[in-house]
């Protein structure tokens, strides 16, 4: 995991490779049972090289520890690995991947999902989840449910936690709800057992050593 590490370090096939300070691999137990897929490295990320470490990080930290989950127990990744930005005149601000980013960048999050084999993938937001689903997927109708994701994994998507994060009042309440709902069937596909009992051979008839 360290060389590829390394590999998107050294990237360059987007502008943003360029334009970033810090490539963002991921973070976590690559032995994870569960992969947690985001978006995008935002500001805080690419300075720190870390995934999930701004605002939006600390509300996924409380979303994962509500279901038991410490934050360095799952591993922690992005469809892109370098910040997009876009210059406003004064500054680089945050932009949601462009699909050519995110083609480029597949062969790594491919490669991390490889290396990791976790148990089951929760993809935060739409765009992650697309990344997967393709572009019909819709956040507020299919969000909470299982699907089959890369290599036969069970893949799930909630609420991306910076929208969480732009509601406010009852629409912020409702918002929770739902993401605790999903959460818990994460939580539940956890505790299936990794192999499921092998069902019992059915009783073969012992002959009879009777018959006449
Ligand atoms: N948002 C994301 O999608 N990923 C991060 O790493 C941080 C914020």
């Amino acid at each position: 995991m360290a060389n590829a590490a390394a590999a998107v370090a050294r990237c360059r096939k987007c502008e943003i490779g360029s334009l970033r300070r810090n490539s963002v691999y991921g973070e976590g137990d690559p032995c994870a049972a569960l992969l947690v897929i985001g978006e995008g490295p935002g500001e805080t990320e690419d300075k720190l090289g870390r995934p999930f470490v701004g605002r939006a990080g600390e509300l996924l930290d409380k979303m994962l520890l509500a279901i038991g989950l410490p934050r360095e127990d799952v591993f922690i990744a992005n469809t892109v690995k370098c910040r997009p930005t876009f210059d406003d005149g004064v500054r680089l601000r945050n932009r949601a991947p462009l699909p050519e980013e995110m083609a480029n960048c597949r062969p790594f999050l491919d490669e991390q999902i490889a290396l990791i084999a976790p148990r089951a993938i929760l993809c935060l937001g739409a765009p992650s989840a697309k990344s997967f689903l393709g572009p019909k997927f819709s956040i507020t109708r299919q969000r909470g449910t299982w699907f089959e994701g890369p290599s036969g994994i069970p893949l799930i998507a909630t609420f991306h936690p910076a929208y969480i994060l732009r509601m406010t009042g009852g629409e912020l309440n409702a918002t929770k709800r739902l993401v605790w709902d999903d959460l818990k069937k994460v939580r539940a596909k956890l505790d299936e057992p990794a192999f499921p009992a092998e069902p019992e051979p059915p009783a073969v008839a012992q002959p009879s050593l009777f018959e006449a």
